[in-house]
């Protein structure tokens, strides 16, 4: 629900809980101020009445004690009038006395032997009445005809005189009537003049209770009141049998006043009028009597000399009922009212306050759906216009955050996806972006080129320099490598570490290969760090898709194991895949064992290859070169397995090996024959990592085998010199001070710069095969054979050329002035036997 509707609701809800707990307040209050008003009221009608009664009753007295004294009067005038015995009397004598004297009747009483009876009177029903069962009035007959005074404590009695109380008469009870009793002695019977009804009646109508009951009744509300005795209320008519006649006493009647007609409720009352006269307090209940509601209540009169009696009122609770929903109907009108006034007004008020907070709502969307930076206009003071200004703030805020979220993204999107130290896309962009490029060279059966370079012992560069210097040098060669790329139509990536992958769409092998030598080339080039000018190399493989495989991780794969034979073949090249790289890296574990097998079991040879001097024609030494012929495998050339003995450690037993044997031969043979053959070894970077061991270990076989170091020569190649340690030296240079040559293999592939050669303790530089074969007639490639002799000479060092196959290319060498030789041309590397032989030749 919203707030516009819910504000009032919740006003309204809290105005109607007020309301209804204030009209209830104040209905239960109303309730008990008429109820005590009510009872106020009752308590004063009640003791008017009882004070009327009070009255009445005294009253009554008074008057019947006139009346009593006027009957008396008129006895005298009866006694005086009539004769003193009654047979002498009549009726009508009678009746004309009681006109005369203005009485209602006149009875005379004469005594019989056992009773007291009426014998003459006006009233017919009077004469012959007995009394003998009036009780206390026949006892004060026989007092009065016995001339004493009456000593009955009801009535008057005076001298020969008693008036009885007012009652009704037991010779007809239809009347109410007052008695007087004459007897002085000079008659034989007792005159009885009475007053009847109207007369003995007169006060009391007058001035009794009975007016102002009546008067009281005719107030509204008061429906009914009595006034009721206790003794007799509620019992059974208490009646009395005389002279044939049945009646009720006036004292035993059960109600003196009032009607008590309109709302009986007798076996109810009857208990109330009983608690009221026994608890002497007011007792009251409500009831529907007669379809009305109608409130009755007691109250109890104690008076001094009478019996107790209980004024009884109906009043109408009705009335009560209606004035209290009079009330309440106002309340709710007015309630109501309230309800209208407060809805409105709070209808207005939330207004005021929901629709800016809409506006504040429609534009917080806004701003939720991206739209920051937006301004919301709201012109207040309170706390809305400061929400305003904190959103407004927030929405600047959320600008500015987004803006830079969104400069992070792309800097990380960049990081993610590139080479922090050369800005080159990294391994993760490489294996994300190669899927679609193959797909996309599959649809339109284009090649896919991966070139695969590592720099060659880049390690070494690293140790010898530092990490600081070696992240320059890769920035350099990263920046050379994509100088050589073709513009478009490639990804280079740098893998790590000194790894480099180049994706070359629509090339062949020809001319991926072109760019895979390009590289190499430049790569090649000097470098300056420092101010030290330091030569890297690198190798690269390359595989193409789909020529070598459809797979993708194959095709990464091969590119690394063809960079991996191009290291194998001494670094600084090309190689681009084929099966038999496949198939050697398949074999690798097993040639792995079997070498291990072939050198526990010495299967491992040692051939010599002859070195020549071409200007004395003659033999002047040999080199050592391991030859190994497996039962399984059958021949293992040295390329193919002294790498996988450099990798696992077997290079140490198998330069052991051909030391040994080597130093032996070549020993026992000038021995034997008288010469001085010069032996040379070749040393891997293996034997140079604990030099000073190795040196040791030298000195000891040429010791065993009583070579002269003069005739052994070590061959090593331009990586080994690279790493330019301090103990390497000094061991290279105790081997040298020993007169052991140092002879650089395979010199031009590497990247020896001239400083090296001059500082390092070297005698002979060998010219690497590869540009000794490159001498042909047509005399293109000699440059190189031709500079590495003339530095040599400038050096002041030995020169050999390595692989000389033709007589073109010995006399070439020769007419450069290079007259040590070994290749081919002279002989191949041979068996110890077949060396003996051709020493002999
Ligand atoms: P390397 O030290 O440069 O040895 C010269 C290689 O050229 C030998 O190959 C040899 O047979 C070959 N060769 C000599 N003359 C000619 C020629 O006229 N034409 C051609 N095409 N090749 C010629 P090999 O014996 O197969 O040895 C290959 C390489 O294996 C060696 O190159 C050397 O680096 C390594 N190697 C051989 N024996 C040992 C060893 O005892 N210790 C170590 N560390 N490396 C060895
Ligand atoms: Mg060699
Ligand atoms: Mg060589």
């Amino acid at each position: 629900m919203s707030i516009k509707k819910k504000l009032p609701l919740i006003f309204c809800l809290i105005v109607f809980i007020i309301l209804v707990a204030n009209n209830a307040f104040h209905y239960i209050r109303s309730k008990n101020q008429l109820l005590d008003y009510n009872e106020k009221e009752i308590a004063m009608i009640t003791k008017e009445v009882s004070v009327q009664v009070e009255n009445t009753k005294q009253g009554s007295e008074y008057v019947e004690d006139i009346l009593a004294r006027e009957l008396r009067i008129a006895s005298i005038a009866i006694r005086k009038a009539l004769p003193p015995r009654y047979q002498d009397v009549t009726n009508e004598q009678l009746k004309e006395l009681a006109k005369e004297l203005r009485v209602s009747h006149i009875t005379l009483l004469a005594k019989t032997k056992d009773d007291v009876v009426g014998v003459r009177s006006s009233d017919p029903k009077e004469i012959n009445m007995g009394t003998k069962g009036w009780g206390y009035w026949y006892d004060a007959y026989l007092q009065l005809f016995s001339l004493k005074p009456v000593t009955v404590k009801k009535g008057l009695s005076l001298p020969y005189y008693w008036s009885g109380p007012m009652e009704k008469a037991s010779s007809n009870p239809d009347h109410i009537d007052k008695w007087g009793y004459y007897y002085d002695g000079t008659t034989n019977y007792i005159i009885e003049p009475y007053f009847r009804d109207h007369k003995v009646l007169e006060y009391e109508e007058r001035f009794g209770p009975g007016k102002i009951i009546e008067n009281f009744t005719k107030e509204p509300g008061i429906l009914e009141m009595s006034v009721l005795n206790p003794k007799n209320f509620g019992k059974k008519k208490e009646e009395v049998h005389l002279n044939g006649n049945d009646y009720t006493r006036i004292s035993a009647e059960p109600k003196w006043y009032g009607s008590y007609e309109k709302y009986p409720n007798i076996n109810v009352d009857t208990k109330f009028v009983r608690k009221a006269i026994q608890t002497n307090k007011v007792q009251s209940y409500k009831d529907n009597l007669k379809d009305k509601s109608v409130m009755k209540t007691f109250v109890p009169v104690k008076t001094k000399l009478d019996q107790p009696y209980v004024i009884c009122l109906v009043y109408d609770y009705g009335l009560i009922q209606s004035e209290l929903l009079h009330e309440l109907k106002v309340h709710i009108m007015l309630s109501i009212v309230i309800m209208i006034v407060v809805l409105i007004i709070s209808f207005i008020f939330s207004r005021s306050i929901t629709k800016p907070i809409g506006y504040i709502v429609e534009q917080v969307n806004e701003i939720a759906q991206g739209n920051f930076g937006k301004k919301l206009h709201l012109n207040r003071k309170d706390e809305l216009g400061f929400l305003t200004e904190n959103v407004n703030a927030l929405s600047n805020h959320l600008q500015h955050y987004v803006n830079d979220l969104n400069q992070s993204k792309k800097l990380i999107e960049y990081q993610a996806y590139h080479d922090p130290l050369t800005g080159l896309t990294n391994r993760r962009y490489f294996q994300e972006k190669l899927q679609p490029i193959i797909n996309q060279a599959n649809e339109k059966g284009e090649t896919v080129s991966v070139l695969f370079i590592d720099l060659d012992r880049f390690k070494h560069v690293n140790d010898s320099f530092g990490h600081n210097k070696g992240d320059e040098l890769l920035k350099i060669v990263a920046n050379r490598i994509q100088k050589c790329l073709p513009e478009d139509n490639h990804i280079i990536t740098r893998q790590g570490g000194d790894e480099f992958i180049i994706l070359m769409n629509n090339l062949d092998v020809k001319a991926s290969k072109a760019v895979a030598e390009e590289i190499i080339n430049t790569l090649k080039k000097p470098y300056s760090i420092a101010g030290i000018e330091v030569y890297l190399s690198a190798s690269c493989g390359i595989s193409m898709y789909p020529e070598h495989t459809n797979n993708l991780d194959t095709l990464i794969i091969y590119a690394d194991m063809a960079m991996y034979s191009a290291k194998k073949l001494g670094g600084n090249r090309v190689v681009i895949f084929n099966e038999q790289i496949s198939n050697m890296n398949q074999e690798r574990p097993r040639l792995e064992s079997r070498l291990r097998k072939a050198i526990e079991s010495q299967k491992i040879e040692v051939h010599y290859q002859p070195k020549m001097n071409v200007q004395t024609e003659t033999i002047y030494g040999a080199e050592a070169l391991l030859r190994w012929t497996d039962e399984e495998l059958g021949f293992v050339s040295p390329e193919v397995f002294i790498p996988i003995a450099e990798d696992t450690g077997l290079i140490q037993s198998l330069w052991e090996i051909v030391m040994k044997k080597a130093c032996h031969q070549v020993s026992e043979w000038n021995t034997k024959y008288h010469q001085s053959l010069n032996i040379s070894v070749n040393f891997s970077a293996r034997q140079f990592q604990e030099p000073l061991n190795m040196v040791k270990h030298v000195k000891e076989i040429l010791q065993e085998s009583k070579l002269d170091p003069k005739n052994f020569e070590i061959e090593i190649t331009e990586s080994i010199l690279l790493t330019n340690s301090k103990e390497l030296v000094q061991s290279l240079q105790s081997l040298q001070n020993m007169g052991i040559a140092i002879s650089i293999d395979d010199f031009g592939t590497g990247y020896s710069s001239l400083s090296y050669l001059k500082n390092l303790p070297i005698n002979t530089l060998k010219i690497d095969k590869s540009f000794i074969q490159n001498i042909t007639k047509n005399l293109v490639n000699t440059e190189i054979p031709e500079a590495i002799i003339n530095m040599a000479r400038g050096l002041h060092l030995d020169v050999i050329a390595e692989g000389v196959e033709t007589d073109y290319q010995k006399e070439f060498l020769r007419s450069k002035d290079c007259i040590q030789m070994q290749g081919y041309l002279f002989s191949k590397p041979l068996s110890k036997e077949a060396f003996e032989d051709f020493l002999k030749n």
